[in-house]
């Protein structure tokens, strides 16, 4: 079986681990400091704020910028659906903008249609490290008046015109999700290039604790989890956990797990510090150009009814996942993809329909996204083999399908 994703695990990370309890505070805050330098300086932005998770750092950002109830806050209609409710339990009324479904991304276009008199900020995201229309969306945002807020979690090391992504709006967030280009077994960093911004944000964070052990315990349930996806065992248990029914409910069930052990009022541990600091490092370009150019053959490769993101509209991308439309049906396509021993994401696998989870029923854009997305399994590690027989698999399934 070829799975889905697969996390990059290193015995650098267990050393760190081990180390981490025996750390003294002041030594962890020294870390968490040269780790926030190191990550400003990637992004090119004054401040970066190691926070809990990124979506800790969206709340962080939305209270900084003092966002209250009954303001309204531009959404993209097709991102995490998770951040729905952290938006919705301030009291700020989320109004979700179209996305092209061609490259997953809201447009000024779309954007622009969702601007009202109450609108007090445009949260945007550049979605499976494409980079959406950064300056289009900035530019009208500084026309209304209104504060950009870029969700980055996916785009550490995207760029538009040698820019990095992140460095354009008010703030933006990351997430350092063990899935994510710089994996710190959770975390996220708040960017700002706004010094008050930054400045309040210090002092929210002031009274954290800082712990070493939970994002070490994370870290080792993550090992266990990943030896598992890498036995045998794995193929049999992927067909009963991902068999189109119980798809959606054991992807809830996984997202409630963590949600768990995620803890949301934490402070960056030194131990995460250092892990991001050796993760900085891989995710830099020349390690990535392996991935670019694995997504670029797939892309190449796929047989007819399966289109690739469109990525390269509005800059250069960042790799985060290889996500393609299927233009048929997916559910057939999942169940015969798991009899050949391939596993893909599907649905709201991938990302959520946010307009629809809202009640609006005006973006077709995200319906279609959202129906037709497929995750095709590319990641750090996967061998120039078991590449092509992803590609073989797909081209049988698309005859298969006819
Ligand atoms: C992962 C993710 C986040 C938030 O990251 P966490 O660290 O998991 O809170 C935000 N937006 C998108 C699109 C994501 O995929």
């Amino acid at each position: 079986m070829i799975p889905r994703r697969r996390i990059p695990l290193e015995w650098g990370d267990l050393a760190d681990a081990l180390r981490a309890p025996w750390v003294s505070t002041d030594a962890a805050a020294l870390q968490v400091a040269a780790f926030e330098r190191a990550f400003a300086e990637a992004v090119g932005v004054p401040h970066a704020i190691a926070t809990a998770s990124g979506r800790d750092a969206l709340g962080l950002i939305l209270d900084g910028l003092g966002l209250v109830a009954g303001d309204e806050l531009v959404i993209p209609a097709y991102t995490l659906g998770e951040l729905v409710p952290l938006i919705r339990g301030r009291g700020i009324v989320p109004v979700p903008a179209d996305v092209d479904p061609s490259s997953f991304n809201m447009t000024a276009g779309s954007v622009a249609a969702r601007i009202g008199p109450r609108t007090r900020a445009v949260f945007v995201v550049h979605l499976l490290g494409a980079p959406c229309d950064i300056r289009g969306i900035c530019a009208l945002a500084d026309a209304h008046g209104i504060a950009v807020v870029e969700d980055c979690a996916h785009a550490f090391g995207a760029s538009v015109d040698g820019r990095p992504a992140g460095s354009f709006g008010r703030a933006a967030l990351f997430s350092l999700e063990a899935t994510k280009a710089v994996a710190a077994f959770g975390g996220g960093v708040m960017a700002t290039t706004d010094e008050g911004l930054a400045a309040a944000t210090r002092v929210r964070l002031a009274g954290r604790e800082r712990r070493e052990w939970p994002p070490v315990r994370k870290m080792l349930l993550k090992f266990a989890e990943e030896l598992a996806v890498r036995s045998p065992a794995y193929a049999i248990a992927a067909r009963l956990m991902f068999s189109s029914h119980r798809a959606g409910g054991f992807d809830r069930l996984y997202r409630r797990a963590h949600d768990r052990v995620r803890g949301t009022a934490a402070a960056f541990s030194g131990f995460q510090a250092r892990l991001g600091l050796r993760k900085l490092e891989r995710a830099a370009a020349a390690r990535r150009r392996r991935l670019d150019a694995q997504w670029e053959l797939l892309a190449r490769s796929l047989p007819p009814r399966f289109v690739a993101q469109r990525r390269g509209d509005f800059g250069e991308p960042a790799f985060y996942n290889f996500v393609a439309r299927f233009l048929g049906d997916i559910g057939a396509l999942r169940a015969a993809a798991q009899r050949h021993g391939l596993d893909l994401g599907i649905g709201a696998e991938v990302m959520d329909d946010t307009a629809a989870m809202l009640g609006f029923a005006d973006c077709p854009g995200a319906a279609t996204a959202a129906a037709q997305a497929v995750l095709i399994p590319l990641y750090e590690g996967l061998s120039d083999r078991r590449l092509r027989q992803t590609i073989a698999i797909l081209r049988r399934l698309a005859e298969e399908l006819e």
